[in-house]
C-alpha cells in the first residue's frame, strides 16, 4: 500500500524549462521522505506540484488512492510548513495555530482543545498570548508546526523549514520535528539542500540533480552505496574521495597503488570512490599518501593530501598520527566504490 504515488510526474515551466524530469516513486503510509539536492535541482518544484501550488505538466499524482492532479490545494488534505513560517504578525500564537480551523466551521471548543493539544506537544503553553515578533526563531518554527498539526492532515509537506535558524537551533529542531513526526505517524515529505538533515531525518532519501532523480534509498544505502558519482560527492562532509583509476589484471589501481584486488569491472579507466573515514593509518599498509594539511577538530582530525598526485581527504580519530608528509595507510574492507569513468554510474 502506498500513500503518495508519483507516476512519470513532470514539470515544464512556461518558458519551456524542464524543472522536473519524469519522476516515479511511491511513499508508504507514515514514511518520512526527504528530497535533497543542490539549489535549482527541482526539489521545491516537485513538492509544490504535490501540494497543488504548481500545475503538473505530465504524469499522475495520487494521494491516498485518488488522482489529485487537478484538485485544489485545500482539498488535498495536506499541511505545509514553509521556510518563512508564514505566520500572521498581528495574531497571537493561539490564533495563529487555530487559524486554519476557523474557516472550516469547526466549533470553538474543539478548536481550543486542538490548539491546547498542539501547544502542549510543542512546548508553547507559555507563549500562547504572544505575537510572532515576541518569539525566537525556533518558537516561530514551532508555531508553524502547530498550525500544521491541528489540521490533522494526511500528509505533511516541509519546504526547507529550518533554513532560517542558526546551526545549533537547526540541530535541535530537526530532532524535535523527527520525534514529532514519529509520534504522530503522519506521512511526510521534506525538502532540504542540507545533506545532514537528509541523513538524520529521513526513512528514505530521494537525491535530485538537474531535475532528475539520481537515487532513492535509506540513508545508509545512499551513503555506503551511492548510485552515481554525483550522489557520492553530494552526501558526506567531506564528501567521498573520487579518484581517476584503472582496472588492470582484475585489480583496481590508482597510480601505482592497488586499492582493490578483485575488482568487478572490465579493464580500462574507472572512477574510484573512497570515503574519508575508510582510510586508516597503518604503518604496514599498502598505500602511501602525502599529507599537506592537518585540520584539528577536537574529537577527530581531517588530513588533506594526495594519493598518486590526486587530491583526497582522510578522517581519522584524535589518536591517529597527524603530521604532514608521508602517511602509510590501509583501506577498511569494502571501502572502495567503483564508478563508470564516463557516465559516473556505479559499477
Ligand atoms: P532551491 O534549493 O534553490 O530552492 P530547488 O531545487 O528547490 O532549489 P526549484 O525551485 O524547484 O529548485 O527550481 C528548479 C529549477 O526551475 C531552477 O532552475 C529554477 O530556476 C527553475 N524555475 C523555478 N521556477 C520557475 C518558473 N516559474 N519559470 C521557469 N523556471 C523556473
Amino acid at each position: 500500500m502506498s500513500h503518495v504515488t508519483l507516476t512519470a510526474l513532470r514539470k515544464v515551466y512556461a518558458n519551456g524549462f524542464e524543472a522536473v524530469k519524469p519522476a516515479s516513486y511511491a511513499i508508504t503510509p507514515g514514511e518520512f521522505v526527504v528530497l535533497v539536492g543542490p539549489s535549482g535541482c527541482g526539489k521545491s518544484t516537485m513538492l509544490r506540484m504535490i501540494a497543488g501550488l504548481e500545475d503538473i505538466s505530465d504524469g499522475t499524482l495520487e494521494i491516498a488512492g485518488r488522482v489529485v492532479n487537478t484538485l485544489d490545494p485545500a482539498d488535498r488534505d495536506i499541511a505545509m510548513v514553509f521556510q518563512n513560517y508564514a505566520l500572521y504578525p498581528h495574531m497571537t500564537v493561539r490564533k495563529n495555530i487555530g487559524y486554519g480551523l476557523q474557516n472550516r466551521k469547526i466549533p470553538k471548543d474543539v478548536i481550543a482543545a486542538k490548539v491546547a493539544e498542539a501547544s502542549a506537544l510543542l512546548n508553547l503553553d507559555d507563549y500562547l498570548d504572544r505575537k510572532p515578533s515576541q518569539l525566537s526563531g525556533g518558537q516561530r518554527q514551532r508555531v508553524a508546526m502547530g498550525r500544521a498539526i491541528v489540521r490533522d492532515p494526511a500528509l505533511f509537506l516541509f519546504d526547507e523549514p529550518l533554513s532560517n535558524l542558526d546551526a545549533k537551533l537547526r540541530n535541535q529542531m530537526r530532532i524535535e520535528i523527527k520525534a514529532l513526526q514519529r509520534r504522530l505517524g503522519v506521512t511526510s515529505i521534506y525538502v532540504t539542500h542540507d545533506q545532514v538533515e537528509a541523513m538524520t531525518m529521513a526513512d528514505r532519501i530521494i537525491v535530485m540533480n538537474a531535475g532528475r532523480i539520481e537515487q532513492i534509498g535509506a540513508p545508509a544505502e545512499i551513503y555506503h552505496t551511492p548510485a552515481t558519482t554525483f550522489v557520492a560527492s553530494f552526501m558526506g562532509a567531506p564528501p567521498m574521495n573520487l579518484l581517476d583509476g584503472q582496472i588492470a589484471g582484475g585489480a583496481a589501481r590508482v597510480g601505482d597503488h592497488t586499492v582493490m584486488t578483485d575488482a568487478p569491472a572490465a579493464p580500462g579507466p574507472v572512477t574510484v570512490g573512497i570515503r574519508p573515514e575508510d582510510i586508516v593509518a597503518d604503518p604496514n599498509g599498502p598505500l602511501t599518501l602525502d599529507i599537506a594539511i592537518v585540520e584539528e577538530l577536537g574529537a577527530h582530525r581531517l588530513l588533506h593530501g594526495t594519493l598518486a598526485g590526486q587530491q583526497l581527504s582522510v578522517h581519522v580519530g584524535k589518536d591517529s598520527p597527524a603530521t604532514t608528509g608521508p602517511f602509510r595507510a590501509a583501506l577498511k574492507p569494502g571501502a572502495v566504490s567503483l564508478f563508470d569513468a564516463g557516465t559516473g554510474e556505479r559499477l
